[in-house]
């Protein structure tokens, strides 16, 4: 019976589903797989992303850990793709790759002053406070009042992140530093804004609701900002996720403010214009322009200019994909170009043997949950399309063990996965924590290879 030998390079959500997907799928061949993960753990943004305070979301790495645990999947962790294993050595050993490489950067926002000392992407302080051994310990918490660009959820992970009291968190599975910064954060007032009006946000209800229960933290919304047009009530009354979002902020308007010592303000109807520099040429002030429904569902500007004083800009506007060596990418939208996860060439030919899926196909947005629709079409594919695959040299599993540890390679594998787990599960035993993370990336390593 013909072998597939199938490299997936990313073992986030994408890749491991992808890898499920095809041994249980209908075919005529057999399969082995390997899956590289730059990172010496695997679940990508689950582990790095989803926040410490989601431990229902979390919990999907059990389901994830559930396929790498059955065995019939090799893990290569701490193996970067483009600098430790090349798409040559891969045509060399395999028949075909599926990137699912996922994202991990910020989207831009060009707006004059966001370059400035005090404003970060969202997505670097997600990256420091899930502990990502590639970030910073350090996060410099030194401002009261801090500004959260975005009204998705990563803006509302954001923000409760910053309004949260670090106790709060203590039964998360957040690194220590983490915690220890957050305790001394000065972080007082939170501001959040989005372009748009209550009803345009892409807010999850739940993740909406989430902040009003957070403890000692005012919710403070503003009746300017809820005087609805036409279009604004019949999105009430045909989406029902938008008829939840808006009895959420009703219940913060009648309720009003109770006399916390933090306060997470929502500014809607807000278009960022610049990020303004003290004396000290750090972040001081946050400019933006009034917007107002413009009747055909999106907003137009009012002229009028409105201006806070933060000393900290975290923008949450999306995050990015990076390309990898060798393989196109389209820098407009920061994904692999490709026909249902066929990876396209310049010429847009379908590259034999190349496919893509998760974030890096289709970009930056949905649910983990999506990742599994996504896979099952990239999977199709790759069956459907046997006659086309790669004809490798040497397609010996060994071989692909021998070159890593000839180029000197410190890759670590499943059972070291599990080393690192229960290490972590260790930790947190004594302080009745599930789990405390090691962040540093040469401290994983060397636990999973002990
Ligand atoms: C802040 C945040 C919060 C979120 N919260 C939720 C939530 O509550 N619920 C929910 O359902 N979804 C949530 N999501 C979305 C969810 O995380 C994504 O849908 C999902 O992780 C995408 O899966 P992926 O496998 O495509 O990418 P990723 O999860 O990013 O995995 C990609 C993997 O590829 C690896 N990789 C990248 N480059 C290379 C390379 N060159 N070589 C080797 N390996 C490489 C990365 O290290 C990573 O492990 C959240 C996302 C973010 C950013």
């Amino acid at each position: 019976m013909t072998k597939l030998r199938l490299a997936i390079v990313g073992a986030g959500p994408a890749g491991i589903y992808a890898a499920d997907i095809l041994l249980k799928h209908e075919r005529a061949f057999d399969v082995s797989i390997d899956l590289f993960e730059q990172l010496p753990a695997p679940y990508g943004l689950v582990r790095y992303g989803v926040a410490p305070d989601h431990p229902r979301i979390k919990g999907i790495i059990s389901a994830l850990r559930e396929v790498l645990d059955r065995g019939d999947i090799r893990i290569f962790g701490n193996v970067l793709f483009g600098r430790d294993i090349t798409l040559d050595d891969l045509k060399k050993h395999y028949n075909a790759v599926i990137f699912s490489t996922g994202a991990i950067r910020d989207a831009d926002l060009d707006i004059p002053g966001i370059g400035l000392p005090g404003s970060y992407g969202a997505a670097d302080f997600v990256s420091w406070y899930d502990g990502h051994p590639d970030f910073p310990r350090e996060w410099p918490l030194d401002s009261s009042s801090v500004a959260v660009i975005g009204n998705g959820n990563v803006a509302l992970d954001a923000a409760r992140m910053l309004a949260k009291h670090a106790d709060d968190l203590l039964p998360t599975e957040i690194p220590a530093n983490v915690y220890d910064i957050l305790k001394a954060s000065p972080v007082t007032e939170v501001h959040v804004f989005g372009r748009r009006g209550p009803t345009q946000v892409k807010f999850s209800p739940l993740e909406l609701r989430e902040l009003g229960e957070l403890r000692d933290v005012d919710m403070i919304v503003h009746d300017e900002d809820f005087e609805y047009d036409d279009a604004a009530r019949a999105a009430i009354a045909s989406n029902k996720q938008i008829f939840v979002i808006d009895k959420v902020f009703t219940k913060w308007r009648e309720e009003g403010v109770e006399g916390a010592s933090r306060r997470l303000h929502l500014h809607f109807y807000a278009k960022p214009l610049e990020v303004v520099a003290g004396p000290d040429g750090r972040v001081a002030s946050f400019r933006y322009e009034r917007t107002r429904p413009d009747g055909a569902g999106g907003v137009e500007g009012t002229g009028e200019i409105r201006s806070v004083d933060v000393g900290q800009i975290y923008r949450a506007v999306g995050y990015f994909g990076s390309p990898l060596d060798g393989i196109p990418f389209d820098e407009r939208r920061g994904v692999i170009p490709n026909h249902e996860g066929q990876v396209l060439a310049e010429d847009n030919e379908i590259m034999p043997g190349v496919y893509a899926t998760g974030w890096i196909k289709r970009g930056p947005v949905g649910l983990i949950g999506h990742t599994k629709s996504d896979a099952m079409e990239t999977v199709q594919h790759l069956v459907n399309d046997q006659s086309s695959w790669w004809s490798p040299a040497d397609p010996s599993e060994e071989s692909v063990v021998a070159l890593l540890e000839e180029r000197g390679v410190e890759f670590t594998d499943l059972d070291g996965w599990h080393k690192l787990d229960q290490h972590e599960i260790a930790l947190g035993a004594p302080h009745e924590r599930a789990r405390i993370k090691v962040v540093p990336r040469d401290e994983m390593v060397q636990i999973s290879r002990a």
